[in-house]
């Protein structure tokens, strides 16, 4: 009954996520999950904190998961008043879209990116202009060099995997003090710095980050943004003006106790680099072009195989990994890292495939 919709839902095109398919024999190579799962401790603490208490409101501030995360993020020095967290980093991308990127200047982010993006800027109502990646697939500072309210990125980039380091990021900080810049980095635990610790320096920087990749969590739906407290009170601001808990109980004791746990952070997430490495080198023996990744998925294309039928083609061999039907990319697969028999079960089919 489209009569009854506020105006603006008709201008909307939904993000549409990777398919979560009900049958569970799939080798599920598609959504940039973590193949080893969260830390027992975090699960062990959900567990603790089943019970009773949940009939009661968790802390609207998350104090605890914020004060966790400060501590045990890895930039040096962070307080719990520049931390704020929120329901899987998407939701705090959609409070920061709303209060820090929205001015009278467009928002610039690359052509080829996170396609959440333009969602939110419909959503809210937010000029836009993309920079295009250069012929390489990468982010070049210096293409940024015009009028901006603000700028947004993923460092490692999606769905691309390249990454930029901190340098050229501080020198984009440096050219723009006047605008918000966010650096998404939900993969950023699989290879390339944190500019977190930048935050001291640079008001106008916000980094955002998740538990769903590098912490195994996608499943609790956390993520959390990194910045300046006047950047954090604006978000606090949205939020609270939104939904009071966004983060229930059972997420924050897992949180807390995920974020606590560096052992096996450290363990998982070398474990996933290794596995790329061996990967693309695979890939590269079967002809395959790979981009270079500090993620955990790769890009790549084979010169002589159309994309949209190589991803089809593993899907009957009952793996599914990601195709995007968009220009510039339609001959890549993204294929998110899964543990070494997936990753081997992958390279069979492949072979297969390709004769
Ligand atoms: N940023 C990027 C670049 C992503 O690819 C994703 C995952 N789709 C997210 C943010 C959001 O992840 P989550 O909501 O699980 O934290």
């Amino acid at each position: 009954m489209s009569r009854f919709w506020s105006k603006v839902v008709h201008t909307l095109t939904p993000y549409v996520p990777g398919e979560q398919p009900k049958l569970d024999h799939l080798v599920k190579l598609n959504t940039n999950e973590n193949p080893y799962g969260p830390s027992p401790k975090a699960l062990e603490a959900i567990r603790e904190a089943t019970g009773d208490t949940l009939r009661l409101y968790p802390d609207p501030n998350a104090d605890r998961l914020r004060a966790a995360i400060a501590e045990h993020h890895g930039a040096p020095g962070l307080a719990p008043s520049q931390v704020f967290v929120g329901n899987g980093s998407d939701e705090v991308l959609a409070v920061v879209f709303q209060a820090l990127l929205k001015h009278d200047l467009p928002l610039l982010f690359p052509d080829i990116t996170y396609s959440f993006y333009p969602v939110y800027c419909a959503l809210y109502g937010i000029p836009y202009q993309t920079v295009p990646l250069d012929a390489e697939f990468q982010i070049r500072v210096e293409d940024y060099a015009r009028p901006a309210g603000a700028i947004i990125f993923p460092n490692p980039n999606a769905p691309t995997g390249r990454w930029l380091d901190l340098e050229p990021i501080e020198r984009l900080l440096e050219a723009h003090p006047d605008a918000p810049v966010v650096i998404d980095e939900a993969y950023v635990d699989f290879g390339c710095d944190s500019a977190a610790g930048l935050v001291h320096r640079h008001p106008n920087l916000l980094v955002t980050h998740t538990l769903s990749k590098g912490r195994g969590l996608a499943g609790l739906r956390l993520g959390f943004a990194i910045g300046h407290p006047d950047l954090i009170a604006a978000l606090d601001r949205v939020k609270n003006s939104f939904n009071s808990y966004p983060v229930d109980r059972l997420a924050m004791a897992g949180g807390i106790a995920a974020m606590a746990d560096r052992d096996y952070f450290e363990r998982t997430r070398r474990a996933v680099m290794a596995s790329r490495e061996r990967l693309v080198a695979e890939l590269r023996r079967l002809g395959f072009a790979v981009l270079p990744s500090a993620a955990n998925f790769i890009f790549v294309r084979h010169p002589a195989r159309d994309g949209a039928q190589l991803a089809a083609a593993l899907r009957q061999r009952s793996i599914i990994v990601r195709h995007f039907q968009q220009p510039r990319i339609e001959a890549f697969l993204r294929i998110t890292i899964g543990t070494e028999a997936q990753c081997r079960t992958l390279v069979e089919a492949l072979e297969a495939v390709l004769g």
